[in-house]
């Protein structure tokens, strides 16, 4: 293939020019040459035929310009660049190269050979170009090139996988520790995912996966780093971020945009997603141990019930075994008749008459009194046993509604799980046939995430439903998925605008009130009925009122009543209820019963938090303490906070905090930010009151200016 320098005889250069041929026809590889300036001269014919260019156009090039090493292959990177090798006139050696003449490296379809090339030189020794042999190796390169992605993405998503995503952690968090820099990490898992899965298919639930990983990139940026960890569980791992308040922040994106519906082929599918958090250094400075956190915080956030976030802390780790037990003891309650329903009024605003009576899960536990069904409700739907709770609710509503006027309807909170259950109309004709009570006396309350899977499956069973006569609500309006589309397909006969709006709608924020008007002036449109569910104070009441709500149901009319009490109100004759409660809705003032300590000086003082705002804590339990006076509270788990005394009554004393407090996922709060465990200790705790410290004696000691008192419980 080299030159040779004495002239070849006639026969043989024949015979070496067929061989040539026969080389390059069996397609083994082509030849190529350049001249002295590193332009092509020759290129096999063969080899030009599966070009796309002319050989006129690529014949005369420069070398540099047709072929390119790929700079996204780590291997092939660290090739020197092909101008570089050319220009040393040195050989070059099986270097795969881009075929690049008029094609962008992002093109998708890529032609890549591999080239070998020997300098020639002339009878003076100069330089005189490139003798070289190629090959096509497109593809074994393509697939060489996806399998190294494959061991470092997830082939579905393009996401990193676990594997690298964990090496990642690792290299970030043992450079962060020396310098106690934090890395906080997202665990995700779908909500109802297994339900689109079943209901439409494994394809559509890859779809739906590729475009949640679209959706988690897009809100991440650069922040962060997004991986699937397998099935459907995502984590986001965001180094440098440890403020709460932006944690929170972004987790509610997650859920809000992850939560919108989805648009796959011709399905529709709507999932939700829960969040848990855990932040390096404080809930763990190794990978397995972040990881456990933030794992536990997902429980957590499942366990809370539809879409929601929860930051790690330490008493989750009891959780669990909390809910076992729970699902247990559920089960014998229901057999043992600890569960009862009370009953809350909707009332008309005008009349000021009850019109509907929404029946509410009560649990009477034997040693720990009242359960909520806040609580226990989702433990129950994570089992079968939600089923049968439905089923008694439904029973024993309708069964007590036979003793109360037939104009006051009774209202029955259906799970989605319930709903998907194809026994379900048959269990509320049962219980209209049993009782014997009219149907449209009847309102089951649904809630948006009754709208996933299959949609036909749905349509029936609101066909059968509306069959029997009962009339649908959709419950909680505005918190879930919030598609007006369901709507207009759907037969409800009521919608039930949530709490939280009516919670917002005297704040500062007025788009609450906005959206209030918006959603009754569209049920209206519709010919549905509105309730506002929630109202607390008369100044609430005003502001729906003035967006047109007719219906309320919230603790300034009522709270949910025994059976007995709905009883004796409807034997009075006197079917109006007085508004009465606060003047002004007090937002975020909640009752606490918690331990807190509180720094002053050298001093450590134990106190009692009684109430808790983002803005200010109420306490008990130091005296002496005066207005303007500063404090460090201690409120567990690394959380500080610097505090002003602004009243005092006795040992009890209210503080303002420096900075506001944020929502901590679980309807609590907590500091945006955290001291570690290493900054306190190399700090040094301060002294409990009355104990000597390490110093006592040696120097000019204060004394403790307050006194512990112990607060009441
Ligand atoms: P929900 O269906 O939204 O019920 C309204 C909840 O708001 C009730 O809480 C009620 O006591 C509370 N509420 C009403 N007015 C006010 C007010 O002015 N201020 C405040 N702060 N709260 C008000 P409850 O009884 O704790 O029930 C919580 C949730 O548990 C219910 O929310 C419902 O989702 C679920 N639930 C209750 N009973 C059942 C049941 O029998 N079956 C099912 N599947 N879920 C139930
Ligand atoms: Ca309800
Ligand atoms: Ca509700």
């Amino acid at each position: 293939m080299t030159q040779s320098s004495s002239a070849p005889r006639f026969g043989e250069s024949a015979l070496r020019s067929r061989i040539l041929d026969d080389y390059e026809r069996l397609g083994i590889g082509w030849v190529w040459a350049t001249d002295r300036d590193g332009k092509l001269t020759f290129l096999s014919e063969t080899a030009l035929t599966t070009l796309d260019h002319e050989p006129k156009d690529v014949i005369g090039q420069s070398i540099e310009t047709i072929f390119e090493v790929d700079s996204d292959n780590p291997d092939q990177r660290t090739a020197r660049p092909l101008s570089f090798q050319f220009k040393s006139h040195k050989k070059i050696r099986e270097q795969v190269v881009r075929y690049a003449l008029g094609k962008p490296a992002q093109a998708v379809h890529q032609t890549w050979w591999n080239i070998t090339g020997y300098p020639i030189h002339d009878s003076d020794g100069n330089f005189d170009g490139y003798r070289g042999s190629a090959k096509d190796v497109t593809r074994a390169y393509e697939r060489q090139i996806a399998e190294s992605r494959l061991a470092e993405y997830d082939s579905l998503t393009g996401l990193a996988n676990r594997h690298s995503i964990y090496q990642k952690l690792d290299g970030v968090l043992s450079a962060y520790q020396a310098s106690g820099r934090s890395c906080a990490l997202m665990m995700l898992d779908l909500d109802k995912f297994k339900r689109v899965n079943d209901t439409l298919g494994h394809q559509v639930g890859d779809l739906l996966l590729v475009e949640v990983a679209q959706r988690l990139k897009a809100i991440i940026g650069d922040r962060g780093s997004v991986a699937r960890l397998g099935g459907d569980e995502f984590l986001v791992m965001l180094p440098d971020l440890d403020d709460r308040g932006a944690l929170g922040e972004m987790a509610d994106k997650i859920i809000q945009i992850v939560s919108q519906p989805y648009s796959l082929g011709d399905k529709r599918a709507i999932i939700g997603t829960s969040v848990g958090v855990g932040i390096a250094p404080f809930d763990g400075d190794t990978r397995d141990d972040l990881i456990r956190s933030a794992d536990l915080a997902l429980y957590a956030a499942k366990n809370g019930g539809r879409g929601a976030f929860r930051f790690y802390s330490s008493d989750l780790k009891d959780e669990e075994e909390v809910r076992q037990m729970m699902l247990d003891e559920l089960r014998i309650a229901l057999e043992e008749g600890q569960l009862h329903l009370v009953y809350q009024p909707v009332v008309s605003i005008s009349s000021g008459n009850v019109v509907c009576l929404e029946a509410l899960m009560r649990w009477t536990h034997p040693e720990r009194g009242m359960i909520s069904p806040g609580q226990f409700i989702p433990i129950a739907e994570d089992s079968d046993l939600i089923n049968n709770l439905g089923e008694w609710a439904i029973r024993t509503a309708c069964e007590k509604a036979k003793e109360w006027p037939e104009e006051v309807r009774i209202a029955i909170n259906v799970s989605a799980i319930q709903f998907a259950n194809p026994d379900f109309p048959t269990v509320v004709a049962s219980a209209l046939a049993h009782s014997g009570i009219t149907p449209t006396r009847v309102e089951l309350e649904l809630t948006e995430s009754i709208f996933v899977g299959d949609s036909d499956e749905i349509e029936q069973t609101f066909a059968q439903l509306k069959g029997l006569g009962v009339r649908l609500a959709l419950d909680d309006f505005g918190t879930g998925y919030s598609s007006l589309s369901y709507l207009r397909s759907a037969p409800f006969d009521k919608i039930k605008v949530d709490k939280s709006f009516v919670d917002s709608c005297t704040q500062d924020d007025k788009n609450s009130a906005k959206i209030i008007a918006a959603i009754i002036g569209l049920s209206n449109a519709l010919n549905m009925e509105t309730t506002v569910e929630g109202v607390e104070a008369f100044d609430q009441l005003e502001v729906v009122k003035e967006k047109g709500a007719k219906y309320i149901q919230g603790f300034l009319y009522s709270r949910p009543l025994t059976p007995d009490n709905v009883s004796e109100y409807f034997e009075s004759g006197d079917f109006a209820i007085d508004p009465a409660g606060p003047d002004v809705y007090r937002p975020d003032r909640r009752s606490v019963y918690r331990r807190v300590g509180a720094i002053h000086e050298d001093y450590y003082y134990n106190a009692v938090m009684r109430d808790l705002s983002r803005s200010g804590a109420g306490l008990e339990g130091i005296v002496g303490l005066e207005k303007g006076t500063q404090l460090v509270l201690d409120m567990g788990e690394g959380q500080l906070q610097v505090c002003t005394v602004m009243r005092i009554d006795g040992s009890e004393f209210g503080v303002e905090f420096e900075n506001p407090l944020v929502d901590d996922g679980a309807g609590g709060l907590c500091t945006r930010h955290r001291v570690s465990r290493y900054t306190i200790k190399a700090a040094g705790l301060p002294k409990k009151p009355g104990t000597a410290g390490p110093n006592e004696g040696k120097r000019n000691e204060s004394k403790p200016l307050f006194m512990e008192v112990a607060a009441g419980g």
